[in-house]
């Protein structure tokens, strides 16, 4: 079957079977199929679309184009969750102990921030000592030890879909659902998952700013992740403003640890992570309905459990023993904090939450290339959020800093990124959108 020919299928509209699917990937893994014919399938596909059945397809063969991840033997159910990106989205950090606490086993496979957005793995990099890319046998010791092990991507996988991707960032077709729905799952479902949960964002700090485009993108991830054989559902959610009130990677991780211990709780950032959970445990049969998961998550956290499973994580991936209780003195601290605010008394109406996530690039907690490296101390901290009263005493976010050079260009961004107006102008979104079932 000649490559050409599939993308004349694909071109003229056709729909193709799982063996057509089958012999391009292999083509696309072992360089076979050039990169010209690559581009040609990716925008036929980008005008003429995949049905359900060509992505699940699709999925499949880019998932088992690299190694999959097999969890024989391991009694829990193999579950987790994914975001399409955000900004201060630390859900991670709180919701893969409290899965661990409530019976699941949680192999979290994390990527780095990329673009505006924050990655997991940056954040937990700043932790002296914590293995991120641990090898194969501790991961499984930590997952089957503790319940849960958040590292990065060690083992090979998906390798199709890396070169996929690659060449769809090119060639100007990345914005294809069909496309984007079998380049995320086949990653995610390479870890051998039974369950799993999606957050999927919309919003001026999200990958897909309209709800109408991420409510279609969970559709399409919802209904091929389940026809994959993995049960899953997913939630959208606002990213209208940053999720947590810290952005940057240091920060976010003292904003995961003082919810965890209780000493400081963001509310969206509870939510979010409660009814993710909640989902999740339902949805591997742990939770009778995802309500119940809601309520095994909020006991998870408020007893306790959840903060020392982190702590254990943390240890067994060769961090601090003593992190929970000493976190403040083991984390880098910038040498700077100062508040940035806004140029006029009022209320913020609207936030850039885009803006927020590229100040915290700019100050060097992201990245411009992706050999960059991060600079785990800087970001923003006391992050207002929309509805709240801005003035000479409460700042629109207090700013970690290297230099006053860096303090000058976070305050013109954030002066940029806040609209401020009066009480009655305020718009909230609805933090939580509709649930996406299959
Ligand atoms: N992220 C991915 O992993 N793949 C896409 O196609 C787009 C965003």
């Amino acid at each position: 079957m000649l490559p050409q020919e599939i993308v004349r299928k694909k071109r003229e509209g056709g729909v193709l079977n799982a063996e057509e699917i089958q012999v391009f990937v292999n083509g696309l893994t072992d360089n076979s199929v050039t990169e010209g014919q690559v581009a040609a399938l990716a925008m036929a596909i980008f005008f003429k679309g995949l049905t359900i059945d060509e992505r699940i397809a699709l999925t499949l063969a880019m998932r088992d184009s690299g190694d999959v991840l097999n969890w024989d033997g391991f009694d829990a159910p193999i579950v987790d969750k994914h975001s399409t990106g955000g900004v201060g989205d630390n859900v991670s950090l709180m919701l893969a102990p409290a899965l661990a606490v409530c019976g699941a086993n949680v192999p979290m496979i994390s990527g780095r921030g990329l673009g505006h957005t924050g990655g997991t793995l940056d954040k937990l990099e700043s932790i002296p000592g914590y293995t991120a890319k641990p090898d194969n046998e501790l991961f499984r010791k930590v997952v089957r030890e503790v319940g849960c092990a958040i590292i990065g991507q060690t083992a090979n996988l998906a390798p199709a879909d890396k070169r996929f991707y690659g060449i769809r960032d090119i060639t100007a077709t990345v914005e294809s659902i069909d496309l984007i729905t079998a380049s995320v799952l086949s990653k995610k479902l390479s870890a051998g998952l039974q369950s799993l949960v999606l957050d999927v964002k919309w919003g001026s700090g999200a990958f897909m700013s309209s709800y109408e485009d991420a409510k279609a993108l969970a559709e399409s991830l919802v209904r091929v992740a389940n026809g994959a054989g993995t049960k899953t559902t997913a939630l959208l959610t606002d990213m209208n403003e940053s999720l947590a009130s810290a952005a940057g990677n240091a920060v976010e991780v003292i904003n995961a640890v003082q919810f965890l211990d209780g000493s400081h709780i963001d509310n969206r950032l509870w939510d979010v992570t409660v009814k993710q959970g909640g989902e999740l445990l339902a949805n591997c049969g742990l939770a009778v309905t995802p309500e119940a998961g809601c309520d095994a998550m909020v006991k998870a956290f408020q007893s306790g459990a959840a903060a020392e499973k982190f702590g254990k994580m943390v240890a067994e991936l060769g961090g601090p023993v003593d992190f929970m209780e000493k976190y403040e003195l083991y984390l880098p601290k910038a040498p700077i904090e100062a508040p940035i605010y806004a140029p006029e008394d009022g209320y913020v109406t609207k936030v850039d939450a885009r803006a927020i996530g590229l100040a915290v690039v700019e100050l060097g907690g992201g990245r411009t290339a992706p050999e960059d490296e991060v600079d785990p101390a800087v970001g923003l901290v006391q992050v207002a959020g929309v509805g709240t009263q801005v003035n000479s005493d409460s700042p629109l976010a207090i700013v970690h800093a290297r230099n006053e050079d860096q303090v000058k260009r976070a305050q013109a961004v954030l002066h940029k990124a806040y609209e401020i107006g009066a009480a009655g102008d305020v718009v909230q979104h609805d933090l939580i959108g509709e649930r996406i079932a299959p």
